[in-house]
């Protein structure tokens, strides 16, 4: 029998199934027998505990998920919640449901705030049942124990079961709930770690049943024979192989060179990035380093964090892009309207030019830390790949060693106006190579006006998806149509390659779409000449791109071009690089 959901990744497992356990029973709602004074001060030792080991947990995590599980450590603290807690106490509530009402609470406001705090709700809900175990004495809910490798199956993770997930021992994950943007999906993501998310009849899958889990196919083959054991555990081996392989620049089986450059939110992860073969960023995520900031931020505290990233790259290409605030990333400081379709909204290029101060700010900084790296006697040099149209900036050889090449790019440009007063503003405030992302169908449509203006364009296919199909990223009820495979997305973007070929401009890939390795071809045969990536998908796309050569590549776009949905693409796709593969 086959299972299907949404895979996260391209990798496979082979393994036994073992499911989390039962989530904690709802506590009920009866007449309190302990005195409010000392069910609360049970109720402050507990938030108390589960504050401090979600804290430990964080810092054995280390990286991202230290940032979400602290986030999660100062909701269990929350002095609105422990006053809603005590209040409740006071009308005669039990403490567990105490917490279980204050708790709901607040998550129904986050669900209702929508976007990105919509998605923060599972965070809460996990808190509250950490605290009610321990009110209880039962062990907290998590990730079950196993001397040996297995495929956890799950209704779907909270942010403290997905980062201490022992990568020895999970070596696959399936989870009921989830879309491609929920914590498994991306947790998964980073550690890489197969995974499929939102799958129908998880549930039912007993323990110890073997399964294969392929993530690229988005399947979980529950009785697989053992010619598909034997095919999936070769297909586990070359994957391994592939991991250790030397870390060549991007190209393609002729040498055509397609530079493959990391998407960060932060230096943090600049090490990492590079170990796995980076070429350079081609997507700094800016506004993800100041999600929690009540006020923006200012000039000097951005210098110290945009001049982090620009050293850990120096020698290489940096595209950073300025605030993209609204819909699924909320910048108090910068949006905080509500909006009945905030994705529709005051986002974006939108946003930053109603607060204008804060864009100013932004480049000004910018400039300040480009000329920290660069000295100020070096600056006409940059930019001399986006000029001469290679789009790549990212050689390290020559008099360029030292310097970091910084390309900066406005999210969600519509038209050629805002094109123009973005990379106007961007120049006269210092920045030398200024872009912008085409994630608006529009922006395809007036591709060769907005090239008057852009020295590059990058393009942000989850948003473009998003916007083209009419399909909100964030809602698992129309997963299916937030496709990047889909022709008429596709189409866009064989404008947008175009429209740049005719400019002499780069056009490169940032979205999600450049991590999926036959995908990527594609898109190169579309005429895109950079992919930005989640780093851990670097190997598999380099590995995909050597296989195929220019006119190959061309072929593959133009068999997904004439495809008439988004499975269809892929079908087409993935037969014709087969067939070239074997001829
Ligand atoms: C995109 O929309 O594809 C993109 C890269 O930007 P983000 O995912 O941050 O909106
Ligand atoms: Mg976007």
């Amino acid at each position: 029998m086959q299972l299907n959901g949404v895979g996260v990744g391209r990798a496979v497992a082979v393994g036994p199934t073992l499911r989390m356990p039962e989530p904690l029973a709802e506590p009920l709602d009866e007449i309190a027998t302990e005195p409010a004074g000392d069910a609360f001060t049970r109720v402050e030792a507990a938030l108390a505990a589960v504050s401090a080991d979600l804290e430990a947990r964080g810092e054995r995590a280390g990286g991202a998920a230290q940032d979400v599980l602290q986030a999660q450590a100062l909701m269990a603290a929350d002095p609105t919640i422990v006053d809603d807690i005590q209040a409740k106490l006071g009308d005669g509530r039990t403490a567990d449901r105490a917490v279980f009402e204050a708790y709901a609470g607040f998550r129904d406001l986050l669900v209702q705030m929508g976007g990105y705090m919509a998605e923060r709700a599972t965070d809460l809900d996990d808190v509250s049942r950490r605290v009610i175990a321990h009110l209880r004495g039962v062990p907290a809910p998590g990730v079950p124990e196993s001397d040996t490798p297995f495929v956890l199956v799950a209704h779907d993770l909270a942010p403290a079961d997905t980062a201490l997930l022992d990568l020895e021992k999970v070596i696959g994950l399936i989870t009921r709930e989830g879309g491609p943007t929920s914590h498994t999906a991306i947790l998964a993501r980073s550690k890489s770690i197969p995974a499929i998310v939102g799958v129908q009849g998880a549930e039912n899958l007993a323990d110890g049943t073997l399964v294969i889990l392929d993530a690229g196919a988005g399947t979980v083959d529950t009785s697989p024979s053992d010619d598909d054991l034997a095919d999936a555990r070769q297909r586990i081996a070359e994957r391994s192989a592939l991991a250790s392989a030397p870390l060549t620049p991007g190209a393609l089986a002729d040498g055509t060179v397609v530079p493959l450059l990391a998407n960060l939110g932060s230096a943090d992860g600049a090490a990492e990035a590079l170990a796995l073969g980076a070429e350079g960023v081609g997507l700094f995520r800016t506004e993800f380093l100041f999600l929690d900031a009540a006020a923006a931020p200012t000039v000097d505290e951005q210098v110290v964090q945009y001049e982090r990233m620009l050293r850990a790259f120096v020698g290489k290409k940096v595209v950073v892009r300025v605030l993209d605030a609204g819909a699924d990333k909320p910048l108090s400081f910068l949006n905080d309207a509500h909006e009945e379709n905030p994705a529709l909204g005051l986002r974006g290029i939108r946003a930053l030019q109603a607060s204008e101060q804060i864009l100013i700010d932004q480049l000004t900084a910018l400039a300040r830390a480009e000329q920290a790296v660069n000295g100020s006697g070096t600056r006409a040099a940059a930019g001399a790949g986006a000029a001469a149209g290679t789009g790549s900036g990212s050689g390290s050889g020559g008099r360029h060693a030292e310097r970091v090449d910084l390309w900066v790019m406005a999210p969600m440009i519509a038209d050629a106006d805002e094109a123009e007063y973005f990379t106007t503003l961007a120049q006269e405030l210092g920045i030398q190579v200024a872009g912008v992302m085409a994630e608006v169908p529009s922006s395809a449509l007036v591709a060769d006006q907005i090239f008057e203006f852009a020295d590059f364009v990058s393009i942000g296919t989850n948003d473009l998806t998003q916007y083209t199909l009419a399909a909100d990223r964030l809602l698992g009820s129309v997963a299916h149509l937030q496709d990047p495979w889909h022709p008429a997305v596709l189409r866009l973007i064989a404008m947008l390659g175009r429209a740049g070929r005719d400019a002499g401009k780069p056009v490169g890939v940032c979205g999600e779409a450049a991590a999926d390795p036959l995908l990527a071809v594609v898109l190169v045969g579309l005429g895109i000449t950079t992919l930005s990536m989640t780093p851990a998908a670097i190997a598999d796309v380099r590995a995909e791109l050597a296989r195929h050569t220019a006119p190959e590549a061309e072929a593959l776009a133009r068999a997904a071009l004439k495809a008439t949905s988004a499975a269809g693409a892929r079908t087409a796709v993935s037969r014709l690089a087969a067939a070239n593969a074997v001829g």
